[in-house]
């Protein structure tokens, strides 16, 4: 049996070591956090991510996942190890690839045997042929090291669900050594393997995620005209989705993707292209598009309040999307900046993401445990997230609890239908506002 390291237990790590060992892999994770190693060793995850707990607490008591931070000996003695590590945002939108190296550093000097080093950070084409060379530059034992790509596609809130259950497993191979290898550590989860070279590989995963934001752009570019024309976005997206080849999803207008990975994605392949003197003029776009489409609420509630100074702002949801803690890129966060620049106070409500959020505003917000808390007497409510409590609620309270109920809905989580006769001032995405 394989000897399976990840290195990085964030939500892509993490979940790959655990859904490995949970197809019978013996599993090792080395992170460089030792909080992070320490919360996992006493059986807590340290991110929010359904399902994740219970898999992990079982692989680990069955004795096939281990979680450490020394990494030289865990390198050692692995035969292949996933580099699972981040690749933020460089000030200029090219991505940063610092962590991927020193990880391949360390591998480099620590390997004890020969080992396949399977890079799942999304990573610059060109990357894997990169960091196999500069792999073999910094080798100190006599050892065969090569490197696969394997560009994971998990969303966060289903990452284990989209591990378990993937819709493909692409991987970026230059021999049948690295391919049969990746094949059969991958044969228990019974997916469509999907093999190609690493240059492909890893722009498999850019121009997936690239899509997919266009798409996102796309939407909301529709929805802003549907407000001018007087259309409805759920009516004209509804329309579009019988269309086999448009399909019925990622058709939902809003204040804008965010996250670890559309807007990195989006402008590290736009800068990827440039450098090869070509412009990609459609990412540009859905990049474009987006940044406006953060402040697309409070361009509505302007029209209402034209100062926030002194109000009392409710807002329901933080983070980037429901089922998750992750705040990266989150539109409520250049939002919330705005209203509290402006003397706003803010109570907000947000089913998990309040602890992380008071890392970033630890005192210039009320954070409350309840929708109704949130919404006690507040002039305005904003909704960033469409968590399934908040769509789910009372819309009574609207009224019931705030002084005067300004509801700003930046994910459409009502059917207007729903919303008519409640008594409340009601404005939404690309729809007609209720007033
Ligand atoms: P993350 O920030 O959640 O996790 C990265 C982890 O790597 C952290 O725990 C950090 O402590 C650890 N780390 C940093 N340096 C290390 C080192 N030298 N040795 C060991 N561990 C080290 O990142 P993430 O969201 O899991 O993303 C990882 C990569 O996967 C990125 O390239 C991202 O673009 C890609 N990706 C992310 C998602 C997603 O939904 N988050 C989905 C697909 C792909």
């Amino acid at each position: 049996m394989k000897h399976i390291t990840v290195a990085g237990t964030g939500y892509v790590g993490l979940v790959t070591g655990v859904c490995l060992a949970e197809v019978g892999h013996h599993v090792s994770c080395v992170d460089n956090n030792q909080d992070k190693i320490d919360l996992l060793n006493s059986g807590k995850s340290p991110i929010f991510e359904p399902g994740l707990d219970e898999l992990m607490v079982k692989n680990k008591k069955e004795g096939k996942l281990l979680f450490t931070t020394d990494y030289k000996k865990t390198y050692a003695q692995s035969d292949v190890i996933f580099i699972g590590v981040g690749t933020p945002e460089n000030a200029d939108g090219s991505a940063n690839l610092n962590y991927v190296y020193t990880v391949a550093q360390q591998i480099a000097e620590s390997v004890e045997r020969d080992c396949l080093v399977v890079i799942k950070s999304t990573v610059p084409i060109g990357t894997n042929d990169k960091i196999e060379a500069f792999m073999k530059e910094h080798l100190i034992n006599n050892v065969q090291i090569e490197v696969a790509s394997n560009p994971e596609f998990l969303a966060q809130g289903t990452a284990v669900r989209d591990t378990l259950h993937a819709s493909r497993i692409v991987i970026g191979v230059e021999s049948e050594n690295a391919k049969q290898i990746l094949t059969s550590i991958y044969e228990p989860f019974k997916q469509p393997i999907v093999a190609m070279n690493r240059r492909s590989a890893e722009m498999v995963k850019y121009a997936s995620n690239d899509f997919l934001a266009l798409k996102i752009s796309f939407v909301n570019d529709i929805a802003n005209l549907c407000e001018k024309v007087g259309a409805n976005i759920e009516d004209v997206t509804n329309g579009m989705s019988y269309d086999e080849r448009i399909g019925n999803r990622f058709l939902n207008p809003g204040i804008g993707y965010g996250g670890s990975c559309f807007p990195k994605d989006t402008k590290a392949l736009h800068w990827l292209a440039e450098e090869e003197g070509y412009i990609l003029r459609t990412v540009k776009a859905a990049i474009d598009v987006n940044e406006k489409q953060k402040y697309a609420l409070i361009k509505k509630a302007r029209n209402d309040f034209p100062t926030f100074n002194e109000k009392k702002v409710a807002v329901l949801g933080l983070t980037f999307k429901p089922g998750t803690d992750d705040l990266r890129e989150a539109p409520s966060i250049p939002n919330i900046r705005l209203l509290l620049n402006e003397g706003a106070r803010i109570q907000a409500f947000d089913p998990v993401g309040i602890e992380n959020y008071k890392k970033l505003f630890p005192d210039q917000i009320a954070y409350k445990h309840s929708i109704e808390e949130a919404l006690e007497d507040a002039d305005l409510c904003f909704i960033f997230t469409e968590w399934p409590e908040i769509k789910e609620m009372d819309l009574d309270l609207f009224k019931k609890q705030m002084k005067t109920p300004h509801i700003y809905d930046g994910r459409n989580c009502f059917s207007l239908c729903e919303i008519e006769n409640k008594g409340i001032n009601y404005h939404s995405i690309g729809r007609p506002s209720v007033v």
